[in-house]
């Protein structure tokens, strides 16, 4: 099975999606993937070539071309310029919101190809939820870092909080200029779904599932 955005899927020369565990991997042949380092790395990609190369955000123009990203409770974001008929496909898991991932994403998309932020679409696909996703104090301490009192840090027990990690995303796509009705959200959970996910904090070391776009 393959999830869809709503909002993605209103476009006709789009291909894009969500894997779930119930569909075999797609093949590094068919989908252009980096060595995911959770950074703020952004590649964008011309052509077809080997996965070596380090980074956790693709950018694409290119017709034909499919970009992905793999996750197991990071969160896979899809983002698609209409105007410029630009795509790309961001690995942001929380290292990886921290370091900029999403903001790096943006800036190379209006420094090389001009994209006006007012007319982006981003899709959210499947990560943890903020009931799963606990963290220690070093961490929490980068969220209020980062986000100030933007971002709810949820107490729970001893020295561990809860934090919404896909609101920590549309934060920043909304902070960037996105309009809010242009961020859809695949709202499933990675956890508490196993039938249909892989989840690395349930003991899925190994297996990702993976979020493509491109244009036709
Ligand atoms: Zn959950």
């Amino acid at each position: 099975m393959i999830l869809s955005s709503r909002l993605l899927s209103r476009f006709p020369e789009l291909v894009h999606g969500f894997t779930t565990r119930t569909m075999p991997n797609l093949s590094t042949h068919s989908v252009m993937t980096l060595k995911q380092i959770h950074s703020s790395k952004v590649v964008i990609v011309q052509k077809q070539g080997s996965p070596s190369e380090e980074g956790d955000a693709l950018i694409t123009r290119q017709p034909g071309l499919l970009v992905g990203v793999r996750t197991a409770d990071c969160v896979p974001l899809l983002v698609y310029d209409p105007g410029h008929r630009i795509v790309s496909a961001i690995h942001a898991g929380w290292r990886g919101l921290i370091s900029g991932v999403i903001e790096s994403t943006l800036q190379c998309l209006k420094k090389n190809f001009n994209s006006n932020f007012s007319q982006l679409q981003a899709a959210l696909g499947p990560a943890l939820c903020p009931g799963c996703f606990e963290i220690g104090p070093e961490v929490a301490g980068q969220f209020k870092n980062k986000f100030k009192d933007h971002l709810t840090i949820s107490p729970g027990p001893n020295d561990r909080s809860f934090v919404d990690l896909r609101k920590g995303c549309s934060l920043i796509l909304e902070e960037s200029g996105i309009p809010p009705p242009s961020i859809d959200v695949v709202p499933h959970c990675t956890a508490c779904e196993p039938e249909l996910f892989f989840s690395y904090r349930q003991g899925d070391h190994d297996e990702r599932m993976m979020a493509f776009i491109g244009i036709r």
